[in-house]
């Protein structure tokens, strides 16, 4: 499953990213946050916060960690 990332360090705080995709991303007071995981149905409003975001801080990309073994797709 693929899950959206913001780099804390590249992240400007300037708010697109809330913005386009509330349901993602969170303006805290230094940077954006993901404030969930379950990000289901929402890839296209990520991938707008992605083209949108000046400093290239959002990475949206395979979680990496325990793989089970079966493979979901594929494609
Ligand atoms: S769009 Fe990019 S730079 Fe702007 S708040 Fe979101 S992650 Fe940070």
């Amino acid at each position: 499953m693929k899950v959206p990332r913001v780099d804390a360090e590249k992240c400007s705080a300037c708010g697109n990213c809330e913005a386009i995709c509330p349901e993602v991303f969170e303006l805290g007071e230094e940077h954006s946050c993901v404030i969930t995981d379950d990000v289901e149905g929402l890839e296209a409003c990520i991938e707008a916060a992605i083209e949108n975001c000046p400093e290239d801080a959002i990475t949206f990309e395979e979680e990496e960690g325990e793989a089970g073994g079966e493979g979901d797709g594929g494609g």
